[in-house]
């Protein structure tokens, strides 16, 4: 069984991926597979420097994200061209790795689950849940970004009550760190149950902090 797992930013995706992990539980990264694709060596980036010309490479031979950024930003036909380049390299180096997952269920982190197609390689969705407000602190705070900025990627993303009604189950991190562990193995123990076919996701085994949207 393949999960999604997802949330805005600073909502905790990364320390609830790594609480499952310390569970035993594999987990896939959509992030890093976008990174991956565009790796100097990869033949994306080879098409990427045609395209584009050999300024969007840096000296160190990385993309020039930035730079890519603002082209993709202002042009809409360079902005297609770069997602039918890179998607399907994405979903299948994604897929290779939920494909080689020996856990009982594997994780496909991803911010965009849900905007993107990539819901579609997954069974059952996890939404890792917090007020606007908060998911700006916990992401202000981590990264010493200003407030407008956070709030800005949170606009360009799916409303938060939106991704409360597709989501499976809904994992509430308004609550402390120091519960986190808690929350993350019910959740589990869930999964684990879906994954033998002895549960359904239903009200009546929803733990206490979780939420099963039926
Ligand atoms: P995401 O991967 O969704 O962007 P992170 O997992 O990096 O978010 O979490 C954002 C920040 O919030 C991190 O600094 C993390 O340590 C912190 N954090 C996560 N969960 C909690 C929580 N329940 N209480 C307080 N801080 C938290």
């Amino acid at each position: 069984m393949i999960i999604g797992l997802t949330g805005g930013i600073g909502s905790g995706k990364s320390t609830v991926a790594e609480a499952f992990r310390q569970l035993g539980i594999e987990t896939v990264d959509a992030d890093q597979a976008s990174r991956a694709v565009v790796e100097p060596g990869m033949p994306a980036l080879v098409a990427i420097g045609e395209r584009f010309g050999s300024q969007i490479i840096l000296g160190d031979g990385n993309l020039d994200r930035g730079a890519l950024r603002q082209i993709i930003f202002s042009d809409p036909d360079q902005k297609l061209w770069l997602e039918s380049l890179l998607h399907p390299l994405i979903r299948d180096w994604i897929v290779q790795r939920l494909e080689a997952a020996t856990s009982p269920y594997v994780i496909l982190e991803s911010p965009l689950l849900f905007e993107t197609d990539q819901h579609q390689l997954v069974n059952k969705t996890v939404l890792v849940d917090l007020p606007v407000a908060l998911q700006i602190d916990r992401a202000c705070a981590r990264d010493d970004n200003q407030a407008e900025q956070i709030q800005r990627i949170i606009d360009a993303q799916m409303p938060r009550e939106e991704k409360l009604s597709r989501a499976d189950i809904v994992l509430d991190n308004a609550q402390p760190l120091e519960s986190l562990a808690d929350r993350v193995t019910a959740v589990h123990q869930t999964l684990l149950q879906l994954c033998k076919g002895s549960a359904t996701l239903s009200k009546a085994n929803s733990a206490s902090q979780v939420k099963i949207n039926e």
